[in-house]
């Protein structure tokens, strides 16, 4: 590989306590084309993830090849997933990306197997699947391949630019098993964008994206998500957005309010003490008893949301989420709850 002679082993001090413990590590890897990011590399025995029965989701099965995520978004609530790996949820979630290197083929093989039910899997519910890393480790034309092979239906949610060079895979494998494609995008605005989800492309490079979706001929569903209130939930600011994905073609949208969990709370608070810090008794009082936002506040996104959908052509397919309750079940992987906006 290009970084031959960079490597540092699994013995390294280097390595992360969590991560020596992890079965699989291969090495930890660090290049100078992504500074300040250190891959580790991991050898899986299953990448296919059963989804919790309990789960509200509609589908059973995910596949993650990355933990950690360079998009580097605040409110991302994959973020206390990496405490599991005795890294922090906030510059470690960042920047210390545990790659599943052999994901391919443990997918395929799991997939061969008799007892497979060929149902759909959803690629990137926990971290995103397009991520920077993507385009050095080259995972998804495999796992990609290995579903079409088995006949598995599958969806993407990213909001990675790279799944562009996929596409031509992507539009081959439709016209095998069904593909559903989405993308997240909620604000319009570069500057605040950069400052709530540094690592991502611009939201312009992203409606891009989504035209090169459609061009491709493939259906394509946009993620308002998480809207953050008092942040992005201005009618304004989401009939231009609304109105921007409508005119880059994008055949449905959902939106949803942001979910903060433990850990990502306080992460994405400190984000608002320094940039809105008069939000943050607003979000003390909005999310104190929980990680969803209040009913209440939901029924008013939701109620203000309709009728834009409906004036920009979105509406149809797109499901606005009814609120929910507290759930009882733990660590719904984080994007997951986009996902579900797909099928
Ligand atoms: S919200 Fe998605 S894209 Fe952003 S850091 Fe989390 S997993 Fe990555």
């Amino acid at each position: 590989m290009r970084w031959d002679g960079q490597e540092i082993t699994a013995e390294d001090d280097a390595a992360l306590p969590g991560l020596r413990k992890m079965a699989g590590l291969v090495r930890t890897v660090r290049t100078p084309e992504f500074a300040g990011i250190v891959f580790h590399e991991v050898t899986a025995r299953s990448v296919l993830n059963r989804v919790p029965a309990a789960s509200r989701m509609p589908f059973r099965w995910t596949v993650n090849p990355f933990r950690g995520c360079s998009h580097a978004c605040v409110y991302c609530y994959a973020r206390s997933t990496h405490t599991y790996l005795d890294m922090d949820v906030g510059a470690d979630f960042d920047s210390q990306i545990v790659v599943k290197v052999n994901a391919p083929e443990v997918l395929a093989r799991d997939l061969a197997k008799p007892s497979w039910t060929r149902e759909q899997v959803a690629l990137g519910t926990n971290t995103d699947p397009y991520q920077r890393a993507e385009g050095r480790y080259r995972l998804m034309p495999g796992i990609i391949g290995a579903l079409v092979a088995s006949g598995t239906p599958l969806s993407v949610l990213t909001k990675g630019t790279l799944l562009r060079r996929d596409l031509p895979l992507l539009g081959e494998a439709a016209a095998h098993v069904p593909v559903s494609l989405g993308i997240s995008l909620a604000v319009l605005d570069a500057d605040l964008q950069h400052l709530l989800e540094p690592g991502t492309p611009s939201p312009r490079a992203r409606l891009d994206l989504v035209r090169a979706i459609r061009e491709t001929g493939l259906d394509c569903h946009v993620m308002v998500a998480p809207v953050l209130p008092w942040v992005t939930d201005s009618r304004e600011h989401l009939d231009a957005l609304l109105a921007a994905i409508a005119e880059a073609g994008a055949t449905s949208a959902s939106v949803m309010a942001a979910h903060l969990r433990p850990g990502v709370k306080d992460w994405y608070l400190q984000w608002l003490e320094m940039h809105r810090p008069a939000l943050v008794p607003e979000y003390r009082r909005l999310y104190g008893r929980g990680s969803y936002a209040p009913d209440a506040y939901r029924t008013w996104l939701a109620e203000r949301v309709r009728p834009l959908l409906r004036r920009h052509g979105l509406a149809r397919g797109s499901r606005l989420r009814a609120p929910e309750r507290e759930p009882e079940a733990p660590a719904q992987a984080p994007d997951a709850v986009m996902q579900a906006a797909l099928f």
